[in-house]
């Protein structure tokens, strides 16, 4: 039997079906354009032996079944929430998995090299918390605190965290905490689009997995990221927003706080409402 196309170029297309897979990816897209990720695929394609005859196009009958009239599909209601600032989000793309949790999650990132950020690593920071947590809370990327304990926010900002934690009447381990990217990035700049793009679909399945009643960004990185708008954090802070079927809040990063503590009051207004909406008791105000 002739070979479909050479071994070098099977092993491949196997490595990256793998990768999908592991990424909970199941169905795409072959054609995504001149020059987009389908052009492999489509020459591989072209390079298989012809179909037999039986399931050639014109074997097959040309009049077709009429179908009954489909009734129509009342629209759905408006939402009470803010739209979200921007088009689809990447994270939009990624299907849910069934039955996912958060062992297997991390079995499936295994030790990670699927982007330039592993080279500088130290440990992978892949999240801490409650797997059934109400409250997720998305950051940037690990500085350089996580990236040597392999933990989320734990620093300077991470305290600072803790202490917005407890204000609203909860422990850090009845929260969720993570970020865009699980490697610290060099010098603690932003993640690039290439890195997100790589990490994001196992922040999704984390996302999926815990299925939060509420997701706060911690910054401007977290949200722009997440809801793929180029807007400043300041224009939609404080505003929920719907995602994925989850309420979202951005607020300000702990460590922009630390540079700046006049905007601690706005982030405070902003955990109060997630904390009405998670039903938590708001502290009562002190008398004069
Ligand atoms: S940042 Fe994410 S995708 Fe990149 S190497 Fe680390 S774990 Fe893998």
């Amino acid at each position: 039997m002739p070979e479909r196309f050479p071994a070098s170029l099977q092993q491949k297309i196997e490595d990256r079906l793998r990768y999908y897979e592991d990424m909970g990816i199941r169905l795409f897209y072959t054609d995504r354009g001149p020059g987009g990720a389908g052009v492999a695929v489509r020459e591989a394609v072209a390079s298989f032996p012809p179909l037999p005859p039986v399931l050639q196009e014109t074997a097959l009958p040309k009049s077709t079944p009429k179908l009954a009239p489909m009734k129509a599909i009342p629209p759905p209601a408006p939402s009470p929430l803010v739209a979200p600032p921007a088009g689809a989000s990447l994270f939009e793309a990624v299907d849910k998995v069934k039955d996912d949790n958060l062992l297997k999650i991390r079995e499936d990132l295994g030790e990670c090299t699927r982007c330039k950020l592993h080279k500088g690593r130290n440990k992978i920071v892949f999240g801490d918390g409650n797997p059934k947590a109400q409250l997720v809370f998305v950051g940037e990327g690990p500085g350089a605190d996580e990236d040597m304990q392999g933990l989320p926010f734990v620093g300077r900002a991470g305290k600072l965290l803790t202490q917005m934690i407890e204000a609203m009447g909860l422990q850090r381990s009845d929260v969720y905490i993570c970020n865009v990217v699980k490697c610290r990035p060099p010098e603690n700049r932003a993640p690039e689009p290439d890195e997100v793009a790589a990490c994001s679909p196992f922040l999704m399945r984390q996302i999926d997995s815990i299925h939060p009643k509420v997701i706060v960004c911690l910054g401007a990185t977290a949200a722009k990221t997440i809801l793929n708008t180029t807007r400043g954090i300041s224009q939609f802070r404080g505003e929920w927003l719907e995602w994925r079927g989850h309420k979202l809040m951005a607020t300000y990063h702990p460590a922009y706080l630390l540079r700046n503590p006049p905007a601690k009051a706005d982030v405070w207004k902003d955990l109060q409402k997630v904390m009405a909406e998670l039903g938590l008791q708001l502290p009562k105000k002190s008398k004069a």
